[in-house]
């Protein structure tokens, strides 16, 4: 017997311990909390620090573990759940799909990603949709049509295109998009970097109007910083932002993969600022949280700029992926899940106000996208976390001393009560 045959034979059998048979077919895994977490410390690799809960069930805002212990999610995914956990109409276009076709690749045309390019345009008002699979691939694809819309429409010399960013950026994990960020433990090890990024302070307009030059070609920025903090700009910053990279003939890039989709309370965060940018990433919620989905939105001028061969992604725009996203879409319409973020997000961060908190320094966001800054000497947003975790409510810290309050948008007021009846408690401990 080959080595690779035995070994792949041996590593299931050891497994069957934790299997037990509950029919003629089914069998049923009875591992419980600490064993899944020690396979998964020992076999996978350790890029992410989770808290000590192991998920097997969800609906809407609630997800259940592998103990039957029920919490309410008020991470939501990253925002990728808006829609709530398994949300029916969306399972049942994924299962009917899934069963008639799920790719077939850019080679030949499909029957949903029509419908979803015009169903998306129709909604924003953007001519074009470009639809790739994870929201970094969607970054990478708008950094591409900027740079080439640069070249090809702007003028600037081939090569020579300057692409702004900001301060405590996060648009993924790429090398080139890493290239960009000012975290350094998201760069340490992973150079050389990819040039032609230039980082300005977020939030500050004169920075970035001192910063264009004739080879600045775009502007890339997070309407609320989601992974920075939930950092919401100045009053008027993206406005301004946006008139400055008009009148300097620089495409204004709005990445909403967190903050889009009803999260910040409007469609977009910048509906906010009622501008309308140049070009519109999306992913996350895209897909109500059933498949990695995600597009760049733009006009011919910008998204124009790609020729057949020049970009592409075996599984962009599958058809399982474009009727999952479709009707993602409409459900975040139908249900008017962005009107109930707006409403129950200022309920929600009243309430928190109203709690008054000694390790509470800042409560901030829009819609149902919170971030609750704690005090240095609160001892990092963690301790908080898992003390919330405990009482059956899972939030994530992030940047150590903020925690992001950011529940499935179906979620209910009465729910939203339940919970602060814990975080009252949590937020109040010594
Ligand atoms: C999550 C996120 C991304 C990256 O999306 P992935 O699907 O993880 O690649 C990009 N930009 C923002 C603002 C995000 O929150």
């Amino acid at each position: 017997m080959p080595e690779y045959y035995r070994k792949s034979c041996v590593i299931p059998s050891k497994f069957l311990k934790f299997e037990v048979q509950i029919s003629k077919n089914k069998t049923k895994v009875t591992m419980n909390t600490q064993e899944f977490i020690a396979l998964e410390e020992k076999y996978g690799a350790h890029n992410y620090h989770p808290l000590d809960v192991v998920i097997n069930r969800g609906e809407g805002v609630w997800v259940w573990d592998v103990e039957g212990k029920k919490y309410l999610d008020c991470l939501a995914a990253y925002s990728a759940v808006n829609q709530g956990h398994c949300h029916p109409r969306i399972i049942n276009v994924l299962k009917e799909q899934a069963s008639k076709i799920t790719l077939t690749s850019r080679a030949f045309r499909n029957d949903q990603l029509p419908l979803l390019c015009k169903e998306m345009c129709e909604l924003t008002g953007y001519e074009m949709l470009l639809p790739m699979n994870s929201g970094a691939e969607a970054v990478e694809t708008a950094l591409k049509a900027a740079r080439k819309w640069g070249y090809k429409v702007k003028g600037v010399a081939e090569n020579e295109g300057e692409i702004l960013t900001c301060t405590n950026n996060f648009s993924g994990r790429t090398i080139s998009i890493v290239s960009f960020s000012t975290e350094e433990q998201y760069k340490d090890g992973f150079g050389p970097f990819t040039p032609g990024f230039r980082n300005i302070e977020y939030g500050d307009i004169s920075a970035l109007e001192a910063a264009i030059t004739p080879n600045t070609v775009a502007f890339l920025v997070e309407p609320i910083q989601g992974e920075a903090g939930i950092i919401v700009p100045p009053a008027g910053y993206l406005k301004a932002a946006f008139e400055i990279c008009k009148k300097n003939n620089v495409l204004f890039i709005a990445d909403e993969i967190q903050s889009g989709l009803g999260r910040s309370g409007k469609l977009f965060a910048f509906n906010y600022d009622e501008i309308k940018p140049d070009v519109v990433i999306i992913g996350k919620a895209l897909s109500g949280g059933c498949y990695p989905v995600s597009a760049v939105l733009s006009g011919k001028e910008v998204l124009g700029v790609f020729n057949p061969g020049d970009h592409g992604s075996t599984f962009g725009g599958n058809p399982l992926g474009a009727s999952i996203a479709r009707e993602s879409i409409k459900v975040l319409i139908e249900e008017k899940l962005v009107e109930n973020s707006y409403d129950l997000g200022i309920y929600f961060r009243d309430k928190l106000n109203a709690i008054n908190s000694p390790h509470v320094k800042e409560i901030r966001g829009k819609g149902l996208f919170i971030g609750v800054e704690l005090h240095e000497k609160a001892g990092g947003a963690r301790r908080f976390c898992e003390a919330l975790a405990k009482r059956g409510i899972l939030c994530k810290e992030t940047h150590t001393h903020v925690i992001r309050f950011a529940p499935p948008l179906v979620i209910k007021k009465e729910e939203i009560d339940e919970a602060l009846v814990s975080i009252k408690e949590v937020l109040l401990m010594a």
